[in-house]
């Protein structure tokens, strides 16, 4: 069993020793927690619960701590995908609600998996989500200082259960200061992609992500015959040749796990039971 998270990036010209201290350790204890959860539960349910305390954690560009977009509203995106049947949901830019990774698990059922908007929210109400306002002050004080988010902190989720099953969810507030409208890549298959090889979820810039189809590019590179570590690395150089800003973590069926960033560095945890190995 092996379990992987990420909270985005750290920028060391942005943000604080003890900003990375307290980072470090909510990763920490959140890993604990999931590996806790994932002896007695498959690897999509522990995704879904792992990436529920990511979004829970203020620290983190996702749920509670969500940026503010540009009209001053939060809308955010979290996606789920169940690597054994390779079935994908989420929600894109919905607003008001705690976890939006809980109302992608609901939708996994559904004939429409993908919900954006209004008619998330809609649907999200209509399976007893109640309203709730995911703004912190921290965020609303960057915003009225007009801070453009140089500390994206989108959050992921990789896990590999006791029956070699894979699962990843992928959880974001956005970019900040985004037109409304404006589609992360979390929700999308470029930010989050699983099959019965390989998992991968994303962070940085969306755009970039999109551009270089990153998650699927690198599962589908394993499905192909890589190892986790030739995909990574070639699937990056790639991004190199775009200018692009990335970060993914993953694990492939054997439990290898791999990160791997465009540049330093993304926030993240791996644990195998034994040994966690943390951001640094
Ligand atoms: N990928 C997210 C987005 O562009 C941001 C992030 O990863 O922090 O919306």
């Amino acid at each position: 069993m092996k379990i992987i998270i990420h909270g985005g990036f750290f920028s060391e010209s942005s943000q604080s020793d003890e900003t990375k201290q307290k980072k470090q350790n909510a990763l920490k204890e959140i890993i604990d927690k999931g590996f806790e959860f994932l002896q007695t539960h498959t690897a999509l349910e522990t995704v879904v619960y792992t990436t529920c305390l990511l979004e829970d954690c203020p620290l983190f560009n996702a749920g509670i701590g969500s940026q503010i977009q540009a009209d001053g509203k939060i809308r955010m995106s979290a996606a789920i995908m169940n690597g054994s049947d390779c079935r994908f949901s989420g929600v894109i830019n919905i607003e008001n609600v705690q976890n939006p990774v809980l109302v992608a698990e609901k939708l996994l059922k559904e004939e429409d998996r993908v919900l954006s908007g209004q008619g998330a929210k809609q649907y999200a109400n209509s399976q007893g989500f109640e309203s709730f306002s995911t703004e912190t002050e921290e965020r609303k004080k960057e915003y009225n200082m007009k801070l453009k988010s140089s500390k994206t902190s989108t959050v992921g989720c990789v896990v590999l259960d006791r029956k070699g099953k894979l699962a990843v969810a992928t959880s974001t507030g956005g970019k900040g200061f985004e037109i409304p409208g404006r589609v992360s890549d979390s929700a999308t298959i470029a930010g989050n992609f699983a099959n019965k090889h390989c998992a991968i979820s994303c962070t940085g810039v969306g755009e970039d992500i999109i551009n270089g189809a990153l998650a699927c590019k690198i599962v589908t590179r394993v499905t192909d015959g890589q190892t986790i570590e030739s995909a990574f690395d070639k699937t990056f150089e790639e991004l190199k040749e775009i200018d692009g800003f990335a970060g993914a973590i993953g694990i492939d069926v054997k439990g290898n796990m791999y990160w791997k960033e465009s540049h330093p560095k993304i926030v993240f945890a791996a644990y195998d039971g034994e040994e966690m190995t943390l951001f640094d």
